[in-house]
């Protein structure tokens, strides 16, 4: 397949639990998983090698559940559980439209999902079968962002997509100020710098010391995958100057 037209031909999609939740900010969302899935399948479509690191916070975050008094291990592990229930209805959307996926998890349940081994998920992409990773590191205390670093750099992917709710990265939180400047390019060191809440430190310093760029882009505009992957400038490149 010719893919002369894409920026980005290996990547990894990091997709935050609440974009399966939809309007209803908690559990899955049936139309949107769906409507989410023909987006993501028209980028694998154009030859794009594409991974996703799931999330869940839309079903539980192990920081949160702490608070009311959880042990931090189970409750992360609880989160951890919790994105591969999206993974699952992620992967059930994008097959019933035609795009194999293979569900590879960090932690073993081999009953319904791959565990996850570095050469078969790159040989998976070899081969066009989309990978969702699930289960984060397998590690409580780390993040789905931090599993998206990490990932990105065991498969040589070439960039690291950032999808949220907002247009990239502001100096300030925009649905707190309207004043809120939107970056159009940062280091990593600036993110590091400046606190900008986008990724945890340790997804960012590992993206820094790998050479990694991230693009963070709004997700619930149509066609944002397609745009960023072939190079079109939207959102917030990480990366450039200070790689
Ligand atoms: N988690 C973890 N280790 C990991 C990745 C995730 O313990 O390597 C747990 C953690 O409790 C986290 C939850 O899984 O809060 C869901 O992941 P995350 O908060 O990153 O999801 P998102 O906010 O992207 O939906």
């Amino acid at each position: 397949m010719d893919t002369g037209h894409l920026k980005y031909k290996r990547i990894i999609l990091k997709v935050t639990g609440e974009v399966l939740a939809g309007a209803q900010r908690y559990g899955i969302d049936s139309k949107t998983v769906r409507d989410f899935s023909k987006e993501i399948s028209e980028v694998h479509g154009m030859g794009c090698e594409m991974a996703l690191v799931m999330g869940g916070g839309n079903i539980l975050r192990g920081s949160e559940a702490s608070k009311e008094g959880m042990d931090r291990v189970s409750a992360d592990t609880m989160g951890m559980l919790a994105t591969v229930i999206n993974s699952l209805a992620l992967q059930d959307a994008l097959e019933k439209i035609g795009v194999p996926t293979r569900v590879m998890s960090a932690i073993e349940m081999r009953q319904v999902a791959e565990p996850y081994i570095r050469r078969r998920a790159v040989r998976h992409l070899e081969k066009r079968r989309l990978v969702i990773f699930a289960g984060g590191t397998g590690n409580p205390y780390f993040t789905t962002d931090t599993t998206a670093s990490l990932r990105a750099t065991e498969i040589n992917a070439e960039v690291i997509l950032k999808a949220t709710k907002v247009e990239g990265i502001f100096d300030v939180d925009p649905f707190k100020s309207s004043q809120a400047k939107l970056y159009s390019e940062l280091t990593h060191m600036e993110v590091l710098k400046k606190e900008l809440k986008v990724m945890d430190a340790t997804a960012i310093s590992l993206c820094m010391d790998n050479h990694l760029p991230i693009v963070v882009f709004n997700i619930m505009t149509k066609g944002n995958i397609r745009r960023v992957v072939c190079g079109e400038k939207i959102g917030t490149l990480v990366g450039v100057g200070g790689k």
